[in-house]
């Protein structure tokens, strides 16, 4: 069989830990058989960031606006015990951080469905994306301990020196106060990248917040996305035939609860920290999550929402069997390639992607599967897979399919 050739390469972002040997076998067993494939690749393992003085991950993203596909693999974000693990010149900022800075962009995570694997709320058919908001807000606060009567003031001082003052509260006693603050730039790419990845995967958008009790501050969120969804967006989306709506996030979370699946959430920061790991729990396992970046000028970054899975390496280092999940990094590389395929025209990409897909969830629901699943599953005579053996098992699902 003649290898798919690819006409751009896509950024290859590699990565740390236990998922470092899960890219490999990933590419070996799953993607280089199959694809002549090709990608400008970077090293984002903690090594070569120290090396390079984390000009790696800056260049890995500059790469990303050049192509406009990458696909990453985890990567540690060091804490100081990293720092002495690694011996590192610096406690290097979190790639993700950094390179969602240099691509403005939204993460989306969406869980992966299969049968077997069964959401909590039963009702949920379907995966429901969440878009979180990733900058400001209670993330980049000042917040003071009051421990005594006196007045707390929001003081907004103009460039010209004119000041415009607002009463936080009059304190009889101690208590706390906190400043926030947003940007309407960041607010507008954060909108712009929503309707764009509800257009791409066309998939309904719901944004929610609570302007009814934060008249200004949340409210001017609901403004921006309905000004720029009128503007820019509403034509697009009736073609597409899908919807746009605001609503309070207390309606929100009762709607999503009765509801199928099958939508975006768009959330402001803090709802988005709390509501993605409240739905990916409740869809079954972290290891079932897959991530994009999405930027507004239309650069997307896949992954997989889980980290290094530290522990299991120390394991496979020591020479232990590991049965580490690797579907959630087997569909960043398919959502790329398939990405990838559809801006160059080139079907037979992304139809690979698409088998490549279905084999990894057919393997699951054949009972083959990796240790965290098999502990969450509800089908019956599962055989537990190791980490390698899991990947070669798709690889005959998917030869028997082709
Ligand atoms: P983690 O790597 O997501 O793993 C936490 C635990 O979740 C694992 O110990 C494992 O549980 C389970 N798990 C996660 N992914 C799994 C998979 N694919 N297959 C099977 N089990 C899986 O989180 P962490 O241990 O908190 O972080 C490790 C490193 O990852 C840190 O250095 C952190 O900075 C980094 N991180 C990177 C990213 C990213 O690059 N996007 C995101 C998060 C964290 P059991 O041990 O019980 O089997
Ligand atoms: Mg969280």
């Amino acid at each position: 069989m003649d290898k798919i050739r690819m006409t751009t390469p896509l950024v290859e972002m590699d990565g740390d830990e236990m998922t470092r040997i899960l890219w490999q076998y990933i590419k070996d067993e799953l993607l280089l058989p199959y694809i002549d494939l090709k990608t400008e690749y970077y090293d984002l393992g903690l090594e070569h960031r120290n090396a390079t003085d984390d000009q790696v991950t800056i260049d890995s993203a500059n790469a990303t606006k050049k192509y406009g596909v990458a696909v990453k693999c985890a990567t540690i974000t060091p804490n100081a015990a990293r720092v002495k693990e690694y011996d590192l010149k610096e406690m290097w900022k979190s790639p993700n951080g950094t390179i969602r800075a240099i691509l403005d962009g939204t993460v989306f995570r969406a869980p992966i469905i299969v049968k077997g694997i069964e959401p909590c709320v039963k009702n949920w058919k379907k995966p429901i994306t969440i878009a979180r908001h990733a900058y400001g807000d209670v993330y980049k606060n000042t917040e003071m301990k009051i421990d005594a009567p006196g007045k707390v003031e929001l003081v907004y001082t103009k460039e010209d020196g004119t000041e415009t003052r607002a009463l936080v509260h009059n304190f009889t006693g101690a208590g706390v106060a906190q400043g926030l603050h947003n940007i309407c730039s960041s607010i507008e790419s954060f909108a712009r990248s929503c309707f764009n990845y509800a257009l791409d995967t066309k998939q309904t958008l719901w944004f929610a917040t609570k302007d009814t009790i934060s008249k200004k501050y949340d409210h001017t969120f609901k403004d921006i996305f309905q000004e720029i969804y009128d503007a820019e967006y509403a034509g697009r989306f009736e073609e597409a035939g899908i919807e746009y709506f605001y609503t309070l996030i207390d309606d929100a979370v009762a709607r999503v609860m009765k509801s199928e699946g099958g939508y975006i959430w768009a959330c402001k920061n803090y709802d988005g920290d709390v509501m993605s790991d409240m739905i990916s729990s409740a869809f079954g396992s972290l290891a079932m999550m897959t991530s994009v970046l999405v930027s507004p000028d239309g650069y997307f970054e896949y992954e997989a929402a889980h980290g290094t899975v530290q522990r299991h390496y120390y394991k496979h280092l020591a020479g232990e069997e590991t049965s580490t999940n690797s579907v959630a990094t087997i569909f960043a590389w398919t959502g790329a390639l398939r990405k990838r395929g559809e801006l160059d025209g080139i079907k037979e990409l992304s139809a690979f992607a698409d088998t490549l897909e279905k084999a990894t969830l057919k393997t699951i629901e054949d009972g083959k599967m990796t240790k965290d699943l098999a502990l969450i599953t509800t089908l019956k005579n599962v055989t537990v897979l190791n980490s390698l053996d899991f990947i070669k098992a798709i690889r005959e699902t998917m030869e028997a399919m082709m």
